[in-house]
């Protein structure tokens, strides 16, 4: 099913609790020298348009990024700084969009995109070297291709959720992707509803070490969704702390009670 069109929801308060993660992690990854490889399950566009009908009709952006002052120092700030200085003020870097702007001529991106339109877009906003974008379903994309080259990695698994089995299959695509590149980590994101469904995503990743953060939204998006949640597998040494500068970062957007721990 690909009826799900994340122009709708660009910037909105999940997002920012994503793609702000994102950011942190990659500055983390990319302090020594040697190039890492960053792969996404569930690319999207890339880039998107925060004056568009799409994100007009839904607003969530106002809940989000329009809400807070970014400070240009983070990593996150230096990837919305330079997108909307190549492409205008209105511009929602998404997840592939930040990872390009922050990575480094020696690493790699692979993209995986299943949606005819949002693949020809992703390929319009991010074509170029050290860039590879298949449209292929996303798990079994990667399972294909791993371990990539360079070894040491990080891979988003965002997908939509439109379907309730979606959180169980993530689940099991990341706990066979880390057997057979166990040097990647993983990052899942997850909607956190009141019917709590990502409670098959949890269990099924508990055999798995991983770290979780949960965020309460101040001002929830539409669809029943009232936070947001992380979960990292195979964590790089330290990662933990970047958690809490993302609450600093996100602070009017998300609220407490938040969710830290394994
Ligand atoms: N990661 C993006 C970001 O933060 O900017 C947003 C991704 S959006 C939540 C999910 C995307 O997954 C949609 O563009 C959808 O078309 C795509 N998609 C859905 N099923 C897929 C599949 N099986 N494989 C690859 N992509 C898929």
């Amino acid at each position: 099913m690909l009826s799900y069109q994340h122009a709708y929801h660009a910037g909105n308060p999940a997002d920012l609790h994503k793609h702000m993660a994102l950011a942190e992690l990659l500055g983390m990854m990319t302090q020594k020298t040697r190039g890492i490889s960053y792969a996404e399950t569930h690319a999207g566009r890339g880039l998107y348009d925060l004056a568009s009908p799409e994100a007009l009709k839904t607003g969530e952006a106002a809940g989000g990024v329009a809400r807070i002052v970014v400070d240009p120092a983070t990593p996150y700030g230096r990837a919305l700084g330079l997108a909307r200085d190549l492409r205008g003020q209105a511009a929602y870097p998404g997840s592939p969009l930040i990872a390009r702007l922050l990575l480094r001529p020696q690493d790699r991106l692979t993209l995986m995109e299943l949606h005819p339109g949002e693949h020809v877009a992703l390929r319009a906003a991010l074509a170029g070297d050290g860039v590879a974008i298949h449209r292929r379903d996303g798990y079994a994309g990667l399972l294909g291709l791993a371990p990539l080259l360079p070894r040491k990695g990080l891979v988003l698994v965002d997908p939509s959720y439109e379907v309730k089995s979606e959180y169980e299959t993530a689940a099991e695509f990341t706990r066979h992707l880390v057997l057979r590149w166990p040097q990647a980590s993983v990052m899942i994101w997850y909607p956190v509803l009141a019917a709590e469904r990502h409670a098959d995503l949890i269990g099924g990743l508990a055999p798995l070490p991983h770290l979780r953060h949960e965020v309460v939204f101040c001002e929830a998006p539409a669809r029943g969704m009232t936070g947001s949640g992380l979960l990292l597998v195979n964590a790089p040494h330290g990662a933990g702390r970047i958690f809490e500068r993302v609450l600093a970062q996100g602070a009017g957007v998300f609220a407490g009670p938040t969710r830290v721990g394994t």
